[in-house]
Formats: C-alpha cells, sequence, structure tokens
C-alpha cells in the first residue's frame, strides 16, 4: 500500500510537468543548472539525473525550481543475450556477483541500474571474455558495496567453499569498489591457503559509459587466471589512468585512494603482485613471493567475524566519550586509527589540554574490561613505532598493542576476524601482532617506505 503510494507521488511530479524516464531535462535546484537523463528513483519525492559525467544526482523535488525537457532521450535497453557456447578446450571461471558499478548499465525503460549477472548478459556486455573461458555465474548479492557488512564476506567465502566442488580454474568477484579491500581482505584471512585464485574486480565508471574501466578490469582478471600459476586472493584493477594496464593487488595491503579515478586502488607499503597488459595480455610478476598452484598446504575455512569491532582515528578534538562508547557498548575490539607513530591526545601538558588525561583513563578502562586496543597509523605509509614518544610509551605500558604496518581497514577485519575464531584473548593478541596473510611487513625496506606506483 505505502509502496504504491510513494510510487504515485514519484510519478506525479513526472506527470506533472510531462516527462518520463529517460527524458533528458535541464533543471534549476538551488540555483544550479543541471542537464541529465531521468534515471527511475525508488525514493520518495527525488528526482535522480544522470548527468553527462556519468554521475547521478539526486534533486529533491520540492525544491526544484524549474525543469524543461530537452529530448526524449535515448533508450537504453538490456543488452541482446548470446548464445553461449561452451568451448571444452578453454578453463573454466566461475562468476560470483555481489554488485556495485562493475556490471551494471542504466535501463532507462525498465528501470535503474541493473546488474547483469546471468552468463548470456554479462557475455553480451563483455563478448570478447567468451574467447578465453568458458564461464559460470551465481549472483550472491546485488548490493552497493558502502551497504556491505561483516556477513557479506562470510557469505562470499561459503559461496566459494561451496563451488570449489565443481573445479573452476579460478574465481571472479565483482564487486563495488568503495568497500572491496575491506571484503579482499576479509576473504584473505577467511580463506587460507586456497588452491585456485580468487579476484575481486571493480569498476570506477559503470559500464554504459565510453570511460568505462570493467570490460578491460575483467579481461585481465581473465588472463591472470587462465595464464599464470598464482594461487589466493588478489585485487584487479587499472594501473593508470591509461587502458594500457592492469594491477593484481595484495589483499591484505591495498586501499582505494581516489574517489573516481580508474587508478584508484593501490598498494600501500607493499609492490602490486602482477601486472597484465591489456592488448598483449603480457603478464608480469612483481612480486614473486606468492602461493602457487598446486601447492600441498591444505585449505582452511574461517568465516567467522566479530561485529562488535571498532575503528577510532584521534582527532585534535577527540573526547573520552568517544571512547567510553566501545566499553559501554561491549565492544571486544578497537582498532586506534592514532597520529604519526601511534600516538593519541592522552598527556596533560600545559594544564589548558586537561580533558586529555581523561582520554587516557577512558582507554585503561575499556582495556581491563577485555576489549583488544590496537594501534595503526593516519599516515597510511610507514609503520607505528610506539617507543619513540611519551604518549605512545603510555599507551603500551597499558596494554595497546602495535600494528606495525597495517592499515588501519585491515587491522579492522583481521582483528573481527579473529576475535570470531579464537576464543583465547592472548592468542588473538599474539595473533594480531603477527603476520598472517601478508598484512604486516615485519621489516620495512632501508627507505622506510615502498610507494605505490
Ligand atoms: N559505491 C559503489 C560501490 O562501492 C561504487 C562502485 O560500485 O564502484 O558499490
Amino acid at each position: 500500500m505505502q509502496k504504491k503510494m510513494v510510487l504515485m507521488e514519484a510519478k506525479s511530479f513526472l506527470a506533472k510537468h510531462g516527462l518520463k524516464e529517460g527524458n533528458l531535462v535541464e533543471a534549476v535546484f538551488q540555483g544550479e543548472t543541471f542537464l541529465g537523463t531521468i534515471v527511475p528513483s525508488k525514493e520518495n519525492g527525488m528526482l535522480f539525473l544522470k548527468l553527462k559525467s556519468g554521475y547521478n544526482v539526486g534533486l529533491e523535488e520540492k525544491k526544484i525550481f524549474m525543469i524543461k525537457k530537452i529530448s526524449e532521450g535515448q533508450k537504453v535497453a538490456k543488452p541482446g543475450t548470446i548464445e553461449i557456447k561452451q568451448n571444452p578446450s578453454l578453463p573454466k571461471i566461475l562468476i560470483l556477483h555481489t554488485g556495485g558499478t562493475i556490471a551494471s548499465r542504466v535501463n532507462y525503460e525498465t528501470g535503474g541500474v541493473f546488474a547483469s549477472f546471468s552468463p548470456s548478459d554479462l557475455l553480451a556486455m563483455f563478448p570478447e571474455l567468451m574467447q578465453k573461458a568458458n564461464f559460470e555465474t551465481k549472483l550472491i548479492a546485488n548490493i552497493e558495496s558502502e551497504n556491505m557488512r561483516f556477513v557479506h564476506y562470510a557469505k562470499i567465502a561459503e559461496e566459494i567453499k561451496k563451488t570449489l566442488g565443481s573445479k573452476p580454474m579460478g574465481i571472479i568477484i565483482p564487486h563495488g569498489t568503495d568497500t572491496m579491500a575491506y571484503t579482499a581482505a576479509a576473504l584473505a584471512f577467511m580463506i587460507q591457503s586456497p588452491q585456485i585464485p580468487i579476484l575481486l574486480v571493480g569498476a570506477q565508471r559503470s559500464s554504459d559509459r565510453g570511460s568505462s574501466d570493467a570490460a578491460m578490469n575483467l579481461s585481465c582478471a581473465v588472463d591472470f587466471i587462465t595464464k599464470t600459476n598464482f594461487c589466493g586472493i588478489g585485487i584487479c584493477m587499472h594501473e593508470n589512468e591509461n587502458d594500457s594496464a592492469c594491477v593484481i593487488l595484495p589483499p591484505t595491503k591495498t586501499r582505494k585512494m581516489h574517489s573516481s579515478r580508474r587508478d584508484a586502488f593501490k598498494a600501500i607499503n607493499a609492490k602490486p603482485i602482477a601486472r597484465i597488459e591489456y592488448k598483449t595480455g603480457k603478464i608480469e610478476f612483481l612480486e614473486q613471493n606468492y602461493l602457487k598452484k598446486g601447492h600441498e598446504l591444505q585449505t582452511v575455512f574461517k568465516t567467522k567475524m566479530e561485529e562488535k569491532t571498532g575503528l577510532l582515528k584521534s582527532t585534535p578534538a577527540l573526547i573520552p566519550e568517544q571512547i567510553t562508547f566501545f566499553a559501554k557498548q561491549k565492544f571486544q575490539g578497537l582498532v586506534l586509527e592514532g597520529t604519526g607513530l601511534g600516538n593519541l591526545p592522552i598527556l596533560s601538558r600545559t594544564g589548558i589540554e586537561k580533558i586529555n588525561a581523561q582520554n587516557f583513563k577512558a582507554l585503561q578502562s575499556l582495556i581491563k574490561k577485555g576489549c583488544i586496543v590496537v594501534m595503526t597509523t593516519q599516515c597510511i605509509y610507514g609503520r607505528v613505532d610506539m617507543n619513540v614518544y611519551s604518549a605512545g610509551r603510555e599507551l603500551l605500558k597499558i596494554g595497546v598493542l602495535e600494528g606495525k604496518d597495517m592499515l588501519p581497514e585491515t587491522a579492522l577485519v583481521k582483528l573481527a576476524w579473529l576475535l570470531g575464531n579464537y576464543k583465547d584473548k592472548e592468542k588473538i593478541r599474539e595473533l594480531m601482532q603477527k603476520n598472517l596473510r601478508g598484512e604486516i611487513n615485519e621489516r620495512m625496506p632501508i627507505n622506510n617506505t615502498v610507494e605505490a606506483q
């Protein structure tokens, strides 16, 4: 009933102005003029326009000062399906779709951005892939990655476990880019010593845009799976702004470093694992220390994660209530994103920053309650060394653990994973500081950083 009303209201704005989805319109909203195509909206009272830049903008209908149709617009229909011929000489790749921009495009006729996940839809969008492998696809979710939670990681890992029986040569997980690095880290911890390559592939621009990176990222992932002896988890994305190459990035040492560039993903304090030239398919390994197909290690799945694990960024405005929150909510683990070498405002030096001492007490009490607290750095590059400054030393004394050169996001995922799968707190503390999946460089190179490419 409510749904029906929402739909009617949404329709009535368009009807009132003689417009329909797919029309190219000009709208004046809060003094700004927007030119874009009306895309279907599920949100009551909002008009969504797809701009020429490819981005969508949401305008509150009642604040639209003027709207006029520029043209009927272009209809973008669902891509035609094509007949899939399985070629027995080609290897099998499994696609476990999770959502995001990668396999989506706007269908102005039937509504919204739709995800292509059936083999025929996907291959109709990227037919060149069929020359390289046979595909089986499965939809795990169709969700923007900003809406993913730990529970989705477990779902993906369980699905991987189930599908291994069909012996694919590798798995591709199309994924939204926003939190793709978190998922990669989670899968790396959840699946110990996989026997095949499992690559997360995203796109910064949807497939209906000329500048989309979807096809190239997928194609490079397929080449990498079919032509190399790599096994394990990786992220496959553009190396630079050109369409020349993709890189395979390490799952626990990668970060989305740009909100919109196609080469947003960078390895931090690490090198990319490999580089795939798009045109030639030539592959160069930049890292030799990786798990190789045919290894004899046993694959172990541990897929639980503790939800009550948090991440707190140090700022000059940090107040004790921000810390006591975690105690009140019974958090089991907390990653701190400290300043510099791993500091937090906890000391009162001149008297006007007395509140800092309360931050210290709040943290001490949180740790006494059993919460495991780990320090990382908001510098991104480099590692924490808490023995250098007084704040760091005081924090070490009360039991804060050094996260070494772990990325804050990776430390969060790792801590949640350890808390989910191990009972003994001492063991968790020990493992948190030990390199399990390449998340910690025990020793940094001489120049103390490995810059992103
Ligand atoms: N916000 C989107 C997501 O992470 C962006 C993308 O799909 O790449 O799902």
